[in-house]
């Protein structure tokens, strides 16, 4: 064993410093530093080489993990970024935006110690994003064109994934998308503080570069007719994604100063990307928000509002911390900004005044019981009603499939939830029941992630070359 086999036990776990909490609160920019070279490598170097990488098993584009922590370990940091893209299209945004603690670095067997995990995540963004400044691009030379070509729907990571892989094996990869920039929720969902939208546009230089060609501000099903596209190419990806949001029916959320999650974060996102000192359509300064969720996009809006000037932001959820669905670390950011957590708060109705606009929401406590399922079910506990005072009341309980009519129209089959049904009945991984038809990301899955839409793009490129180029 080297010296650096023990280097957990003198270098603690480090992430790099994030931006004070006074100046993060006056704008957008990414909260999160960087780390340089040395730090990097140290941080590598706290790799245990277990044997046993849990790791790998847990991210779920099953990246080689200890294998590039060795070679930052040794400086190389191109080879590093060249073995992250083997298996990971998106690394500088998987670096990003995953919650690590629920994957990778929650499975590192330094994690399960008093050491904590390697700072993984960190590792992988500082390394792609410094490879891609040193010009670092996909080595295609040895690919040869096949003259195949597969028209993607859906700019997301699905669809980026999938056109990545597509070029990597020779096969022509058009991505149509409705908006005027990719990214699909990196770009117009995600806040600039947690990904910076100058990143998802160097990552579409890098796709342009290896020949994906992008048809931006293209609907398939107003500008473009899918079956054009099926007559057009020789197969489809669909990543449309998952908008549809989950309506918890709360008497008085047609009120004035009721807001959508996700309407709420596209307009202030448009509005960056626009121009910032447009006028907002949502001015809190000086409002009392409440943020209904506790969903990593709830933790997307809380941040938000407390941007806006917000004077409180109290995000309500019905369950404990400990069952939050959503990454700690945005939790953690959210508190340290200035948001106040309610657990254990059940929504039964938003209250209006005499102009019809919120004054508060009426919450009931909740107990958690025990479900079976391993999820602890809350239960209202009767006489336990109060109000909580608001001014704005943003909803944010997830979203849900919103499959396109010209999908089930060419014959392909969804389940009851309205999610696309792939790889049954013998069809190929990501396969639908149409054979020249893949899909992946939200739409199939529901919200999801981004590194498992990344996954299911990848693999069904591999489906689809495997079909076309057998
Ligand atoms: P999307 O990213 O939704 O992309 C779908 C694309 O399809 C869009 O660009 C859309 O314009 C396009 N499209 C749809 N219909 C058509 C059509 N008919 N014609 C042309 N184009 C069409 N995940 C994380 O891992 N970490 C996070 O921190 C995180 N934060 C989130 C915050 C918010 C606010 C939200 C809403 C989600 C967050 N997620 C996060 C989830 C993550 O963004 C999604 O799981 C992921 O983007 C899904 O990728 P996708 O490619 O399937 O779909
Ligand atoms: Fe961890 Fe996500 Fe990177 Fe996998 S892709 S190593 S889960 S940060």
């Amino acid at each position: 064993m080297t010296d650096k086999a023990f280097q957990f036990l003198n270098v603690e776990r480090q992430t790099p410093r994030t931006v004070p909490v006074a100046i993060r609160v006056l704008g957008y920019g990414e909260i999160a530093g960087d780390f340089g070279t040395t730090q990097a490598g140290t941080q590598a170097e706290r790799c245990i080489d277990c044997g046993n990488p849990y790791c790998e098993h847990a991210c779920p584009v099953h990246n080689y993990i200890p294998n590039w922590l060795k070679l930052v370990q040794d400086g190389r940091i191109m080879e590093a970024a060249t073995l992250m893209h083997e298996t990971n299209p998106l690394p500088e945004i998987c670096g990003r935006v995953c919650p690590q603690d629920r994957l990778c670095e929650g499975a590192c067997t330094l994690e399960q110690t008093a050491f904590g995990a390697v700072t993984i995540g960190s590792i992988e963004r500082w390394v792609t994003d410094e490879a891609l400044r040193q010009g670092w691009r996909p080595d295609l030379s040895a690919v040869r064109e096949t003259g195949k070509r597969v028209a993607i729907i859906g700019a997301g990571p699905a669809g980026l994934a999938c056109a990545d892989r597509l070029r990597r094996a020779g096969i022509a990869a058009d991505v149509y998308d409705r908006q005027e920039e990719i990214g699909g929720l990196l770009t117009f969902g995600i806040p600039p503080f947690k990904l910076d939208k100058g990143v998802v546009r160097t990552r579409r230089d890098v796709l342009e570069g290896m020949g994906v060609r992008f048809l931006l501000g293209h609907e398939v099903g107003r500008d473009v007719e899918f079956g054009q596209l099926l007559d057009d190419y020789d197969a489809v990806f669909v990543g449309t994604g998952a908008y549809t949001y989950v309506d918890a029916q709360l008497p008085g959320r047609e009120l004035h100063g009721v807001h959508d999650a996700l309407p709420f974060l596209i307009a202030n996102t448009e509005r960056l990307l626009r121009d910032e000192s447009v006028p907002h359509a949502f001015d809190f300064r000086g409002k009392r928000v409440v943020v209904l969720g506790g969903g990593d996009t709830g933790m997307d809006c809380n941040r938000t509002a407390i941007r806006l000037g917000a004077s409180s932001v109290t995000c309500v959820y019905r369950r404990d911390e400990a069952n939050m669905p959503g990454s700690a670390r945005e939790v953690k950011y959210s508190r340290e900004e200035g948001v106040e957590f309610l657990f254990q708060r059940q929504p039964l109705e938003i209250l209006g005044d005499a102009e019809g606009k919120v004054r508060a929401v009426r919450v009931v406590e909740t107990a958690l019981v025990d479900s079976g399922d391993g999820r602890a079910r809350p239960q209202n506990v009767e006489g336990t009603e109060y109000e909580i005072e608001a001014d704005v009341v943003i909803q944010s309980f997830g979203f849900l499939p919103s499959p396109p009519d010209w999908l089930r129209s060419h014959g392909v089959a969804l389940e009851r939830s309205g999610k696309v049904a792939t790889g049954v009945d013998g069809a190929l991984p990501h396969q639908t029941s149409h054979p020249r038809i893949f899909a992946g990301g939200d739409n199939v899955r529901g919200a999801d992630l981004v590194v498992r839409a990344v996954y299911d793009g990848r693999e069904a490129a591999g489906s689809i070359a495997s079909l076309l180029l057998a």
